[in-house]
């Protein structure tokens, strides 16, 4: 078994690295440690090692293993990163303190009807579909700068950045400055991009939140079918 607390220190180590040959100043960026299909046990080492900002892809995953370690670490901030269907929405916002993937006009109209009803206060981002990939979430480039608008102004929602997910066979630098240009457009500091593979390119680019899964927790199973994603 891999050691968690010692890759996490690595990725610290690396980030803080990154972050100091961009200039930028080392609490500019935020690890948020991608714990999806890893067990409750593995997000305990990691919160023993002093991490405190987790992502998890699925709902339903998320509701097996976190409401118990939340109520034990009152400060674990919790980031849904996947794609996130409208009927689960009022179990997302319980339990979920950022949502980073807002997609989608149905998605928003959902959140601002279930937040109305509610006292819990997430922070959203919008998901930028930046290489237009046919089977990937996202807003178009072209189009994200007004359903932000739309999101703010006519759904009430509170965004406040954007999240994108680079194509897998292409420079994800383009990629990451893409996001940064348009959430330059849209007034929003807020920066999620960089994965295992290119977090450092990510923070080079300004990224303020990094999502690192498998450096941190080792490798994940394949993916088995997209129908059972939620
Ligand atoms: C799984 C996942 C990650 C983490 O991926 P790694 O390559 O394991 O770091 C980051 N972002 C999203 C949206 C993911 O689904």
């Amino acid at each position: 078994m891999t050691d968690i607390a010692t890759s996490l220190a690595d990725v610290r180590r690396r980030i803080a690295t990154a972050a100091e040959e961009a200039g930028r100043p080392v609490d500019q960026v935020s690890l948020v440690a991608v714990s999806k299909t890893h067990d409750a046990d593995a997000v305990r080492v990691a919160l023993q090692a002093g991490q405190r900002i987790f992502g998890e892809n699925r709902v339903q995953e998320a509701q097996g293993k976190f409401p118990d370690l939340k109520a034990e670490y009152p400060d674990l901030e919790l980031h849904l990163i996947g794609p996130l269907q409208s009927n689960k929405v009022k179990q997302a916002l319980a339990l979920f303190d950022v949502i980073e993937s807002l997609d989608r006009e149905s998605l928003a109209e959902a959140l601002a009807k279930e937040l109305a009803k509610s006292d819990r206060k997430p922070k959203i981002l919008v998901q930028v579909n930046t290489g237009e990939e046919d089977q990937k979430a996202g807003i178009p480039p072209r189009e994200a700068e007004a359903f932000v608008k739309r999101a703010r102004e006519v759904h009430g929602l509170p965004v406040v950045g954007l999240m994108c997910i680079p194509p897998v066979d292409e420079e994800p630098a383009l990629h990451f400055a893409l996001l940064r240009e348009i959430a330059g457009r849209c007034g929003l500091d807020i920066l999620s991009m960089g994965m295992s593979g290119d977090y450092e390119a990510g923070i080079r680019f300004g990224a303020t939140h990094v999502r690192v899964g498998s450096a941190i927790f080792g490798a994940r199973p394949p993916v088995i079918a997209p129908s059972d994603a939620g």
